[in-house]
């Protein structure tokens, strides 16, 4: 349903004209929204008038700054200025509280039948039966928070991020280089595999996912090993890699 872009640079943006591609030719007609900074717009333009490619659905695309907030219906996201050597931005996306469970045993041996009484109690409504009240939190579990995540690629460590990620269950960081090789990322500006793992250590994150790994590692795993000494909840997930909130495969 949205597409967002962190940054302009050639290997974060050039799947999407492929992908538009396909998307129509799968036959989609809801509309598709993507977001990015400045120069978003421009580049989804540039595609439109270059490329004879008749999209079937329609296209929103929105330019959003680091102070952008954007409400999907259920989930938030929220960007934030990440530190590269252009203009990037950094998403949180946080989903809305959900609604506590519903105890159909409890609603039943406190008297209230089946219909639309348990729909109001399950909208946080009282109700009343036989003249005794119940009340919906005697019935509704407390309600279940949702998932929260930061994606922040591609960025030096820096304070903007580190604040964005506060207590989220998963940050999603950049990791291009080694320990050892400190220099060349403030250089080309972006993170160590221990830059990323202090910044989740500060953050209070539940897990880390070490991402866009420079290519030169043939064995990526003495990354791994490098960070989880400083955050133990380190992972380096693969394209495709499924994570759940208890675990991965
Ligand atoms: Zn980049
Ligand atoms: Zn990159």
């Amino acid at each position: 349903m949205r597409i967002f872009l962190t940054h302009m640079h050639a290997d974060h943006i050039l799947g999407l004209p492929g992908m538009l591609q396909t998307l129509s030719f799968m036959g989609r007609t809801e509309l598709l929204e993507v977001y990015g900074p400045k120069g978003t717009r421009y580049f989804v333009d540039a595609i439109n008038r270059a490329v004879r490619f008749q999209s079937m659905f329609p296209l929103r695309v929105r330019d959003i700054g680091p102070r952008d907030s954007i409400d999907c219906g259920s989930y938030r996201i929220q960007a934030a200025n990440a530190d590269h050597t252009t203009p990037c931005l950094a998403f949180r996306l946080e989903e809305h509280p959900r609604p506590g469970k519903f105890n159909p045993v409890k609603a039943r041996r406190l008297g209230v039948p089946e219909g639309p009484l348990w729909r109001k109690l399950q909208s946080g409504r009282s109700v009343r039966v036989g003249g005794r009240i119940v009340r919906s939190d005697s019935v509704v579990g407390s309600p279940r928070p949702g998932a929260k995540l930061v994606y922040a690629v591609d960025t030096r460590p820096c304070l903007a991020v580190e604040r964005l990620s506060r207590g989220v269950n998963l940050l999603i960081h950049d990791s291009t280089f080694a320990h050892e090789a400190q220099q060349r990322a403030i250089e080309f500006g972006h993170s160590t595999c221990t830059d990323a793992a202090a910044l989740a250590k500060h953050s209070r994150v539940e897990r880390l996912a070490l991402v866009h790994v420079s290519a030169m590692y043939d064995d990526p795993k003495p990354l791994l090993r490098q960070a989880r000494r400083i955050f133990a909840a380190t992972i380096l997930p693969e394209d495709m890699t499924t994570i759940t909130r208890v675990g991965y495969r």
